[in-house]
């Protein structure tokens, strides 16, 4: 198991910040990954304060879901701000200490000449000593810049990858470093080039090849059984990064003009048991990208996403396929 002492939690800033501002009613949110500290996190806050900390029990997988609740003041930690909370904040990206040098010389050996440099915020303070570690062996590096979502050069989401395709001429792979293939597998769909994963944590090196083409298959799959589908329920979801009714909208219209029903389904939370008693024959997710991808086993009937809803229409080639962003 990780130590807390691994992240950089800024527990002293956040109880400093709070006392200046006397805020009273703190809501903390903790990412899966994190929520283990939380009783640490929520003891040095109420120790080194005079507030009340209200401990966000709901799941949090990204920055796109803020809950403010009854509190003034916000802390959400493991994530970069994507969009503003209504109430002041503190977004504590919880940088990780553990070094990248071994894992980023061992990955030497796997890359092509020309290489852009991803990684998750926890990272991301690492960028500049892997750009030099690659450099010295003679790469030539690169590190793209992202869209608004994306707070820092060579940062990636699991649902945005501009970072990575704004230097798409320029390289013939990508050095992801971080835990996990989540974020990798994404670049690896989004940009269709070679990714190397470097897990600074394990020191292992892995490629992406055979769990793309596997994903791949699957939304082939999936979009064949869609298509026999007439019920389509258009899932929009209610957390503040992830709402694209718009989207949501110009799909239904899309589909109603090529015959199908479709109706538009709110959903904060997004999960097999919500879907089951709901009588459509395939669902299209404009929430998190990711659970049409990732949790593609989970769900009885096709979750699929916009772009494959362009397909399953005839409006776009599976070889044009292309990663479900928001924007
Ligand atoms: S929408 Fe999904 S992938 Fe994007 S930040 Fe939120 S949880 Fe992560």
């Amino acid at each position: 198991m990780k130590s807390m002492s691994e992240y950089d939690f800024e527990l002293n800033k956040i109880c400093k910040i709070i006392n200046e501002k006397k805020y009273r009613k703190i809501m903390v949110q903790i990412p899966e990954g994190l929520k283990i500290y939380h009783e640490k996190i929520v003891s040095t806050i109420e120790n080194g304060t005079d507030a009340v900390v209200i401990l966000s029990g709901e799941p949090c997988y990204g920055a796109c879901d803020i809950n403010e609740g009854d509190a003034d003041f916000l802390v959400h930690f493991g994530h970069s701000m994507i969009t503003e909370p209504g109430i002041p904040y503190f977004f504590a990206e919880c940088r990780s200490n553990i070094d990248v040098l071994k894992v980023v010389e061992k990955s030497e050996g796997y890359l092509e000449k020309n290489v852009g440099v991803l990684t998750t915020v926890q990272h991301i303070n690492k960028i500049g000593e892997i750009k030099d570690i690659l450099e010295k062996k003679g790469k030539n590096v690169f590190v793209g810049k992202g869209g608004k979502r994306i707070r820092y050069p060579g940062q990636v989401l699991g649902c945005d990858f501009s970072s990575a395709l704004s230097i798409m001429d320029k390289v013939d792979c990508y050095l992801y470093v971080g835990t996990g293939n989540f974020h990798p597998l994404g670049v690896s769909i989004a940009t269709k080039k070679k990714v190397i994963a470097a897990d600074p944590y394990s020191n292992e090196i892995s490629g992406l090849e055979g769990l793309k083409e596997k994903i791949l298959r699957q939304r082939y799959a999936a979009i064949e059984k869609a298509k026999q589908g007439e019920r389509f329920g258009i899932v929009v979801g209610g957390k503040t990064g992830q709402k694209r009714l718009g989207t949501a909208e110009k799909l239904k219209e899309m589909l109603e003009k090529n015959g199908k029903n479709a109706h538009l389904i709110s959903l904060n939370e997004i999960k097999p048991e919500y879907l089951l008693y709901l009588n459509y024959d395939c669902f299209v997710c404009t929430a998190c990208p990711r659970i049409a991808i990732d949790d593609y086993s989970m769900y009885e009937k096709p979750v699929l996403t916009p772009v494959e809803i362009e397909i399953l229409l005839g409006k776009r080639r599976f070889e044009d396929y292309v990663f479900d962003q928001i924007e």
